[in-house]
Parts: C-alpha cells; sequence; structure tokens
C-alpha cells in the first residue's frame, strides 16, 4: 500500500490512462477524486474505485475554467482534507497540418492541455504550500519532443508542460512540493483508438519494443512517481513509449 492515506485528485479520469491512473492509486491505498468534464462517466468509474474500499468522489470540472477550477479544488479540500496528489491528466487532440489549423482548434488544444494544467497547478499549490508536501504530476507526451506531422497544437502544449513542471519543481521544492512528468508514447485508449489500422502498422515500426503501450504501463510510472519511493525525484520526465524516444 504504497500511497495509504494519501488523498489524490485526477483530472480527466472517467475513462483511459486516467481511470487506469486512479484504480491503480486506489489499489495502494489512495481516496480518489475523479474530476472530468464527463460527469456520466466520472461518477461510473467513482463508483468502481469506491469498490476498492477507498474514498471515492466524481466531481464535474472543465480543466479550462478558471472559476470551475478554484470552486473543485476547494470542495476536494473540504471533503477529504488535504490535497497530497494533482495529476494533471486532461487532454484533447484536434489535428490537422499547421497551414490548415484554425486557430480555434490551436486555442481549445492550448487551453485544456496547458492552460488547464497551469490553472490546477497553481490551485493545487496554494493548498499544498500550506501543507508543505505535494506531489504534483503532469501528463505529457512522446511528440513533445520528436514533433508530429499534424499536432502543431498538441505537441506545442505537450511541449509546454515540460517548461511548466521544471519551473513548478524549482520555485516549490523549498514547500516539499515534487513536479515531474510522464511522457507516453502510442498507448491504447479512445484518443487512439480511431486511427486507421494502416497508419497503427506503420507507427509500430517505429517502436523498438513492437506494440503499442497499454494505459497500465503509464499509470505504474505515474504511482511510482506519486509514491514515497520517488520523494527525492522532481523535475524529470519518465518516459513510456516502447523505445520511441530515447
Ligand atoms: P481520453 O481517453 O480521451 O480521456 C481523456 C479524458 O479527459 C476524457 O474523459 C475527457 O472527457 C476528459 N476531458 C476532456 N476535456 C476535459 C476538460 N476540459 N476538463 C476535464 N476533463 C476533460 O484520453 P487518454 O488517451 O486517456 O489520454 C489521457 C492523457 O494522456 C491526455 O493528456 C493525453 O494527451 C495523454 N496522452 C495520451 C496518449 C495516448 O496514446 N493515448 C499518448 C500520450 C499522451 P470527454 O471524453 O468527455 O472529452
Amino acid at each position: 500500500m504504497r500511497l495509504e492515506g494519501k488523498n489524490a485528485l485526477i483530472t480527466g479520469a472517467a475513462q483511459g490512462i486516467g481511470k487506469s491512473i486512479a484504480l491503480g492509486m486506489a489499489q495502494e491505498g489512495a481516496n480518489i477524486a475523479i474530476a472530468d468534464v464527463n460527469m456520466e462517466s466520472a461518477q461510473e468509474t467513482s463508483l468502481e474505485i469506491a469498490s476498492k474500499g477507498v474514498k471515492s468522489t466524481a466531481m464535474k470540472l472543465d480543466v479550462s475554467n478558471h472559476e470551475d477550477v478554484a470552486h473543485v479544488m476547494k470542495a476536494f479540500t473540504e471533503e477529504f482534507g488535504s490535497l497530497d496528489i494533482l495529476v494533471n491528466n486532461a487532454g484533447i487532440t484536434r489535428d490537422g497540418l499547421l497551414m490548415r489549423m484554425k486557430e480555434e482548434d490551436w486555442d481549445a488544444v492550448l487551453n485544456i492541455n496547458l492552460k488547464g494544467s497551469f490553472l490546477c497547478c497553481k490551485e493545487a499549490i496554494r493548498i499544498m504550500a500550506k501543507q508543505r508536501y505535494g506531489k504534483i504530476i503532469s501528463i505529457s507526451s512522446v511528440v513533445a519532443f520528436m514533433g508530429n506531422a499534424g499536432q502543431a497544437n498538441y505537441s506545442s502544449s505537450k511541449a509546454g508542460l515540460i517548461g511548466l513542471t521544471k519551473t513548478i519543481a524549482k520555485e516549490y521544492a523549498s514547500r516539499g512540493i515534487r513536479a515531474n512528468a510522464v511522457a507516453p508514447g502510442f498507448i491504447q485508449t479512445a484518443m487512439t483508438d480511431n486511427l486507421s489500422d494502416e497508419v497503427k502498422d506503420e507507427m509500430k515500426k517505429n517502436i523498438p519494443l513492437g506494440v503499442f503501450g497499454t494505459p497500465e504501463d503509464v499509470s505504474s510510472a505515474v504511482i511510482f512517481l506519486a509514491s514515497k519511493e520517488a520523494d527525492y525525484i522532481t523535475g524529470q520526465v519518465i518516459h513510456v513509449n516502447g523505445g520511441m524516444y530515447m
């Protein structure tokens, strides 16, 4: 039980990688808030988490809305007592080649993936600094490091998260706050399911391990960073990509 009694808020945790992080953290004894725009699936996931014997709640949250974020962080601490772990997982894609990319698609991706994480960090750090303890883990992506045709908005947002993580690590280490990122490669979730088999086969050629990752491959790295075993690690990125980028 590496996270016994810790209280964790995970954004975008109704499904996919976030859900796997939530389930994994609950198995390690953490209490969990599933904070997601999709309240119906958030509630379903929260019930599944509660069946593991920990406290769990679903909270409606649009990470790009500052009022929403401030409200959810306040409600979380009132209900759970402390905020020990924040996972910035909520993310979207709006792909297209740069010349054709609509400004609204750039803004939507940057607002949710990068500004959303900034807002969550800002509100969480107010609480964590008073506690003199906190772990912030942000889900970046391999494309932050490699770039990806068709993903100028997404790869910029994920690269921005690395700068945000390292800056928080420097600014708040003295308050006992650790900030790290996990950069997944190609992981099988709803976000990637709609790619054609042709594209998937092409992508596999660039993965030395020859297979796509699972949400659990990502969540085990996140849980490690959240645990006491990683207390001397801050400002770092763990790459979970089957060797796609090294
Ligand atoms: P996913 O299955 O699409 O799940 C993302 C969750 O976030 C969904 O429940 C979604 O709700 C929610 N969400 C969307 N906008 C939100 C907002 N404004 N506020 C709060 N929640 C919001 O995605 P995933 O594949 O699990 O990805 C999770 C994270 O890993 C993302 O940050 C993604 O960029 C990153 N990542 C994924 C991969 C991959 O291969 N899958 C690779 C690298 C990095 P709705 O469904 O209602 O929109």
